[in-house]
């Protein structure tokens, strides 16, 4: 029968192949702790499989499973020597999710549970601390409600707040056991009066109520806008770690903590973390109570009196850096622990890889190799490509004027600017209609996750580097400042205050989330350089790659943006984007709008100068290197005049009225203009468009020759074909250009012809073409859409349904589906047969996607190319697709 609950303890955790899978991330480092010998508090896992099993199960636990339960239950008794629901010696227990891969704050935990009105009297005697046993029960009562019973917390913060106010009091920590006693009460008539019952008592009822809902946060909205944005797959689930409770609140001699082996921000090799004296776990990352620091030197540099975990308590303290040399030595990797100290005993309540900026990872991972700790195909490996992303991105230019008006915790780095605006459903709205914004809340609950993804940076008021909005912020790599106690915000009238400074909703910012520099209005940035560790890293992965990775450019800057950030070249320069310029346009579409082939002619003379200065250009800042000329593929309504001047325009430079210009764009008109009278379909009937596009390539060349200039390979694309006969015309027809520009000339040009794949026409008959191909690019967004039949202009509105429904795991133009990777496989074998010399490469938007990247490596293309900011992430998932092929 299949295991489906495991004890720490138990030998079976050592049998588990991929123990993570089916333990969670935190129930596997949990029961390894343990075997290291560390000191963790007795418990057990249900594992990610019974989640599957809850929810075949009508969302129910089965009653075979609860008795398993309850045998594990017993096993924590018998080591703790306390009882479950004991009325002189309660055990209590947490329940927290784990799924396979940390999801920070998306799903629940219940601490403290095993509390009820008799219960609790029982741990106040046995404790002799009263004060303790009813603070532990308003806890359980407040996160039961929330968790298992649906309601909002703020229910119980409020009573909380009000109940200080009039007390006149301003710490938690000042309440006196009758405080809570009275607390209590009203905590228990909110319950009453919400949900017509009263607290469950029953402590059996309360575990199983804990379990169901840790399993059903794992479909809860955040969990899956997190999953979304992680690419994390949903039939995963989660599992439950059931564990006995050790209590950081039982006085001035309890603490709880959590702590990174190395900075996450910045990653120096130094222990970085937060604690709080008489405290439960959840104070440190709700953020509520501003955190004490670990280390002295962290105290000092903060400019803090309150002493650090290092002055208070230091035999704890070093008891438990001996621990985290342990475990980053055992791990070989920086590490992010939770723990507890209760009456001066340390314990240890979650260990896991930490998640660290960029700019850490990469400094993290070339430390260790230093180190002898990691082998550089480790360091390669442990590289998250995506998250490469930020270190690609500008930061502030110093130089220009600066007007701070406050500071907090630099916690996630990066620069931005954006309209502050203090809700996450605003955030979201602006961001839809392309408006940058800064979030400022006073702190993020896992609520605000949209919000979070759609702001270009985050601000809070309250919390530490470790709080919920500095571990989500550097999660997804947006900037973010934390903890700023010098802004004071009023959401009712929708401002915050500075020292000296009022900030209105709607007012620019900027906040610097690598200085903590919290500036009015907008800032200029500065590109960013592969320099240092990066450009270490990005070496060695350099070493281990196969595939090429050249750029998707149109424009001279864009092309020296990829050089620099190692481009092997161009994949696609689509001209019609060279078209976009006003200046052209007019050309452009008197092109698209004349009725005569002599009009046509006067419209591409006007344009040929243009195109030969672009490639001119592009020639010489890729030198030696190939570049692919994409001609022509204008889906045309794209170009199309739309306002009354622009036709105008065009009429008066095409010597028509405006009601014959109107007539023609009616001619012109498509019903799918992306299935109709573009790419090759269109030299077919105007062969003089691509003729001018190969004379302005060639003579561009001749130019730089005649300049003495070197230049770049030209690799010339035909789009959209679907038949043999298609790209037998248009090869012939470049070739045909190119000799009469050559005898124009008097000189020799070298030159490739080939084609995109992106129908699957074409990818099924890749043979027939490749008998007139010298290469093949994937176009991966067009071959998606026409194999799916699902309009890559319209797919927005509904794929989110798709993903909600299980139907894609992820959206098909962002990662490569399997389907048509099936046939870039086909067509990739197909053009090899036919033509064993023919190059391979992908242009697509998924060229910069790392999973498709590494179906790519696959299937053996020669090359992927991808917008210029991607190159790095490209270069280092080809280098990760290499090295999985042998690990
Ligand atoms: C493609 O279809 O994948 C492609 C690169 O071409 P475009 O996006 O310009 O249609
Ligand atoms: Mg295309």
């Amino acid at each position: 029968m299949e295991k489906l609950i495991f004890n720490f303890k138990s030998k079976d955790v050592r049998k588990l192949k991929k123990p993570k899978n089916i333990l969670g991330g935190k129930g596997a480092n949990l029961a390894e702790m343990g075997r290291l010998g560390l000191p963790v508090p007795p418990g057990f896992i249900i594992s990610t499989r019974v989640c599957h099993l809850f929810y075949e199960n009508k969302k129910k636990l089965n009653t075979k499973l609860i008795k398993q339960i309850n045998k594990e239950l017993y096993l924590i008794e018998r080591d703790t020597k306390k009882k479950f629901g004991d009325l002189k010696n309660p055990l209590l227990i947490s329940v927290r999710s784990g799924a396979r891969v940390s999801m920070p704050g998306m799903m629940d935990t219940i601490l403290n549970l095993g509390l009820n009105d008799q219960t609790v009297e029982g741990l106040a005697e046995k404790t002799g601390n009263p004060r303790f046993a009813k603070d532990s029960y308003r806890r359980f009562i407040q996160m039961y409600s929330s968790v298992v019973l649906g309601l909002e917390s703020y229910n119980f913060e409020e009573l909380i707040e009000n109940y200080k106010l009039t007390k006149g009091v301003l710490l938690d920590t000042e309440l006196e056991e009758s405080d809570w006693d009275n607390l209590i009460s009203d905590f228990k008539n909110i319950v009453k009066q919400k949900t017509k019952k009263e607290f469950p008592q029953n402590v059996n009822d309360q575990l199983i109520g804990a379990i169901s809902a840790v399993f059903l946060s794992w479909e809860s909205q955040r969990a899956k806008v997190y999953r979304k944005l992680n690419q994390i797959p949903s039939d995963w689930g989660t599992a439950v770690n059931v564990q006995s409770m050790v209590f950081g609140n039982m006085g001035e001699d309890c603490a709880t903590g959590v702590v990174f082996t190395r900075n996450p921000s910045n990653g120096e090799n130094e222990i970085y973390g937060e604690y709080l004296i008489n405290a439960q776990g959840e104070d440190v990352v709700a953020g509520t109570r501003t955190p004490q620091h670990i280390t002295k030197k962290a105290r000092i540099n903060s400019k803090v009196e309150q002493l650090s975990m290092e002055e208070a308590m230091p035999s704890v303290f070093s008891q438990l850096k001996k621990i985290l040399s342990k475990l980053e030595k055992h791990y070989k990797d920086m590490q992010d622990v939770e723990f507890t100290v209760e009456n001066k005993i340390l314990w240890m309540l979650q260990t896991r890889s930490g998640k660290r900026t960029a700019k850490s990872a990469v400094k993290i991972a070339v430390d260790m190799v230093k180190e002898k700790l990691i082998s550089k195909k480790i360091a390669v490996m442990r590289l998250d490509p995506n998250s490469l992303d930020t270190l690609l991105h500008p930061t502030l230019d110093e130089k220009e004027n600066i007007n701070v008006i406050a500071r907090g915790l630099p916690a996630s780095p990066g620069a931005s600017s954006g309209k502050v605006v203090f809700n996450s459903d605003e955030a979201e709205r602006l961001n839809a209609m392309m408006q940058n914004t800064i979030l400022v809340r006073i702190e993020t609950s896992p609520e605000d996750i949209h919000g979070m993804h759609a702001a270009k940076g985050i601000l809070t008021a309250r919390g530490g580097m470790t709080s919920h909005a500095a571990v989500v912020a550097r999660g997804m790599g947006r900037p973010c400042v934390s903890g700023s106690s010098e802004i004071e915000i009023d959401y009712e009238n929708k401002i915050f205050k500075t020292k000296n400074k009022t900030i209105k909703e709607g007012d620019l910012i900027t906040i610097d989330g690598s200085t903590g520099r919290i500036i009015l209005g907008e800032v200029k940035t500065v590109k960013p350089e592969i320099s240092g560790d990066f450009s270490k890293i990005m070496s060695w992965a350099d070493t281990y790659r196969k595939l090429r990775v050249r750029t998707n450019s149109e424009t001279p800057i864009d092309s020296k943006i990829g050089r620099d950030f190692g481009a092997e070249g161009i994949g696609l320069c689509r001209t019609e984007h060279m078209f976009f310029d006003e200046e052209r346009i007019l050309s452009v579409r008197e092109m698209i709008l004349s009725k005569s082939n002599k009009d046509r002619a006067n419209a591409l003379n006007k344009l040929l100068p243009h195109q030969k200065k672009d490639f001119f250009e592009i020639f010489k800042i890729m030198k030696g290197l190939p570049v692919t000329v994409r001609l022509l593929d204008p889906p045309l309504h794209e170009f199309l005049p739309k306002s009354e001047k622009e036709i105008d325009d065009v009429a008066k430079s095409l010597k028509l009225t405006k009601n014959e210009i109107l007539s023609r764009i009616t001619e012109l008109h498509e019903q799918n203009p992306m299935l109709g009278h573009r790419g090759c379909r269109l030299a077919i009937s105007f062969p003089e468009i691509y003729q001018m596009q190969c004379r302005a390539i060639f003579e561009a060349l001749i130019d730089l020759k005649i300049k003495k200039i070197k230049s770049a390979f030209p690799e010339i694309m035909i789009p959209l074909v679907s038949t043999e006969a298609e790209i037998k015309i248009m090869k012939d027809l470049v070739i045909t250009t190119a000799r009469t520009v050559q005898n124009d000339y008097n000189t020799k040009i070298d030159f490739l012809v080939g084609t995109m794949i992106e129908l699957p026409r074409a990818a099924i008959k890749a043979d027939d073409i490749a008998k007139h191909a010298e290469f093949f690019s994937f176009g991966t967004n067009d071959l998606t859409q026409t194999t799916f039949g699902i309009s890559r202009d319209d797919s927005g509105k509904f794929l989110n349904d798709y993903i909600e429904n299980k139907i894609f795991d992820i959206d098909p133009f962002i990662s490569i589906d399997d389907g048509v990777g099936d046939l870039i496989k086909i067509a990739s074998e197909k053009g090899k047969k036919q033509n064993k010399k023919i190059k391979l490469g992908i242009c697509g938007e998924h060229g910069g996607d790392p999973k498709s990247i590494h179906l790519c490596s696959k299937i053996g293309l020669n090359y992927v190319s991808c917008s210029p900011y991607r190159v790095p992430i490209a270069r280092l998932a080809a280098a990760q697709a290499e090295l999985k092929k042998k690990f």
